[in-house]
């Protein structure tokens, strides 16, 4: 088998494999195939960009972007978690002598050592046309994996959230996962792709974004306490429509509020400001004027 003789973009093509496997796109896995082959191809040069030998994918599904990763990485290492697909993969990746397969849930799998495992010290990317249903629990894993040697996450995913994670302090959409990829990373919006790009077709439209992820002695916030910290975004935005202190000393416990209260006026901030109204800087500074 080779690239001419394989379009997993093709409806078509799609269906036959599916009879011949005798499987269908399973919703509960959040599974919509690529149909339009400029996407994953877009989408892995995108992720390409950042010059990294090795390629983790969450999620390969039928293996149509992992065609695209093997020809522009090294290495790629694909985790699917539904294990009726693991067979499929054996025949679309068959002449993709430098792609791995590991049949498993991301949200178990030890980032730092699978790739450790698979990759050795090398750097990689995270690429994925993620699953709508734990999109946000899956970056979030990314970000906080402690790995260093993962430099970016190219991730498709719902436009809502994508607008969330690029979103700016003060904002409806921002939020605790905004702030917390502010911390770890850069992130971007590059495009966007219509329902009709998948099989089955989603509700909602999709968007790729890609954050590029700061080696943590670059990163440009360094709280004395990232702990505190997170834990001030958190109870800021667990009860968004209290004031921040107000939101602060019900979520913090054992917060001193008159030092909170200080500490507000110190940074220039309105007692009555909410949570949402500061960016990640501020609740790093925050943070550090309260540890
Ligand atoms: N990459 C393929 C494509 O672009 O056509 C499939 C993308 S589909 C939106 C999401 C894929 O993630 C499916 O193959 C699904 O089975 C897989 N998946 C869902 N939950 C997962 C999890 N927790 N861990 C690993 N893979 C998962």
């Amino acid at each position: 088998m080779n690239d001419q003789t394989i379009n997993l973009c093709s409806p078509r093509y799609v269906r036959e494999l599916m009879d011949e496997f005798s499987i269908a796109p399973q919703k509960r896995y959040g599974q919509n195939f690529l149909i339009n082959d400029a996407i994953p191809k877009r989408i892995a040069e995108a992720s390409a960009e950042t010059r990294v030998p090795c390629v983790l994918e969450i999620g390969p599904g039928i293996g149509t972007m992992t065609r695209e990763l093997a020809e522009l990485f090294d290495a790629v290492t694909a985790v699917e978690i539904d294990r009726d697909l693991i067979p499929v993969l054996g025949k679309t990746l068959a002449d993709k002598e430098n792609a791995t397969v590991i049949n498993s849930d991301i949200m178990d799998v030890d980032i730092d050592a699978l790739t450790r495992e698979q990759f050795g010290e090398r750097n990689f990317a995270v690429c994925a046309n993620l699953p709508y249903y734990i999109t946000t629990p899956i970056i979030m894993k990314l970000l906080e994996c402690g790995c260093p040697r993962l430099r970016s996450v190219t991730v498709m995913i719902q436009t809502e959230v994508a607008d969330r994670l690029v979103s700016k302090a003060g904002s409806a959409e921002y939020g605790a996962i905004t702030a917390a990829v502010a911390y770890y990373g850069q992130a971007k919006k590059l495009f966007s792709v219509s329902p009709g790009s998948f099989l089955p077709a989603p509700k909602v439209s999709s968007t790729v974004i890609k954050i590029d992820i700061y080696p943590a002695e670059d990163r440009p916030l360094k709280p004395k306490n990232e702990k505190l910290m997170f834990r001030l975004i958190a109870a800021a935005f667990g009860q968004r429509r209290k004031t921040l202190p107000n939101a602060l000393s019900a979520g913090v416990p054992g917060l001193d509020k008159e030092k909170l209260l200080s500490a507000l006026e110190e940074m220039g901030l309105d007692p009555r400001v909410r949570g949402e109204a500061l960016s990640v800087a501020q609740f790093a500074e925050l943070s550090d004027r309260l540890a």
